[in-house]
């Protein structure tokens, strides 16, 4: 039987109509919205496309966005000036640097130059280090609290669950290996993280009963490595083509979807899984970043 699909669409708007809500609250009681400042760095086509959608999200949801586009040219020093005028900022509750960010500007001295308390991409080491611990946790990081979060809606038992995760970055594969190992609600997972110096990748990934793949390799997991009822989380996007019929480019994931959807239980799809979620997600933590600025419980 085909799998269901879990659908980051869907969700994603879930997520949103749940902020929305969250927004009014928050101007009802103090008479202020969420303020999220979008840093980009130069004109990358690619960079330029993800910081108009989140604008654009941002706004949806009632935000006070702020766009701040500064040339590519920008030395270290004025871009540092700029973040730390943005730290002191009351009506800011979220710093979005896009990256990647130009040569000469060094991004781990950008990333820790923004206020914890404002870092709504959770990549700020004291950030790392909540989710480590897994006490006062104020930022998941965006594309891991999505994968979370659909594994949660789509109704997956994750406590005492096998959780295999393909990859080990810092901003996929690490993190929700750690926010599933936790213990709590939505976690509880026995974790294991693959690469590629492990020995039969294979194996591990047939024990899954939640599969996690994060490794920018098309097509790499085949369906003889899946547990039957498996849930196949597909983080990856891979640029494959260009559509004839578009002139968009074309893209699939890591998983061979086809194949993978007649022997798992659900799947995300590529395009239209995990990608939806990651803005939603940026769009949860500024809502809670003001809550938690303005003293709104
Ligand atoms: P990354 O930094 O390149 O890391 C890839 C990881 O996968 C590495 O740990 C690598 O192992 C592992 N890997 C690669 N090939 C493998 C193989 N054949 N077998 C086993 N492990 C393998 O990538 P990333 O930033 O985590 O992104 C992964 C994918 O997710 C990409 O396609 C990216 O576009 C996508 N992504 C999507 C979203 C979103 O939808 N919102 C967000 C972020 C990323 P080693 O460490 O041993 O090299």
């Amino acid at each position: 039987m085909s799998a269901e699909i879990i659908s980051g669409k869907e969700i994603r708007k879930e997520i949103l109509a749940e902020v929305k809500k969250e927004v009014a609250g928050i101007r009802e009681k103090s008479g202020k919205v969420p303020g999220l400042v979008t840093i980009l760095v130069g004109e990358s086509p690619a960079s330029v496309s993800y910081v108009t959608l989140k604008v654009r999200t941002a706004l949806e949801c009632g935000f006070y966005e702020v766009q701040d586009n500064q040339p590519a040219d920008i030395s270290e020093q004025q871009l540092l000036k700029i973040i730390d005028n943005y730290n002191r900022d009351p009506a800011i509750h979220g710093i979005l640097v896009q990256l990647p960010l130009p040569e000469h500007i060094d991004e781990k001295k950008v990333l820790t130059a923004i206020d914890p308390d404002k870092d709504v991409d959770g990549f700020h080491p004291v950030n790392v280090g909540r989710l480590m611990i897994g006490d006062d946790v104020r930022f998941p990081p965006c594309t891991p609290a999505g994968i979370q979060e659909m594994i949660v809606r789509s109704g997956t038992e994750t406590s005492g669950a096998e959780v295999v995760v393909v990859g080990r970055s810092n901003i996929v594969g690490k993190p929700i290996a750690m926010m599933m190992a936790q213990k709590g609600a939505g976690a509880n997972a026995t974790v294991t993280i693959v690469h590629t110096r492990t020995r039969d990748l294979a194996a591990h990934c047939r024990r899954a009963d939640i599969l996690i793949v994060a490794a920018g390799v098309p097509g790499l997991v085949q369906p003889q490595w899946i547990k039957p009822g498996a849930t196949v989380i597909d983080v990856g996007v891979n640029r494959v083509g260009i559509s004839e019929t578009t002139g968009k480019a074309i893209l699939r994931g890591d998983v061979d979807f086809d194949a993978v959807r007649e022997i798992a239980g659900k799947i995300t799809p590529v395009p239209g899984g995990v990608g939806p979620m990651t803005i939603a997600m940026l769009m949860k933590n500024t809502v809670n970043s003001a809550k938690r600025a303005l003293g709104i419980g």
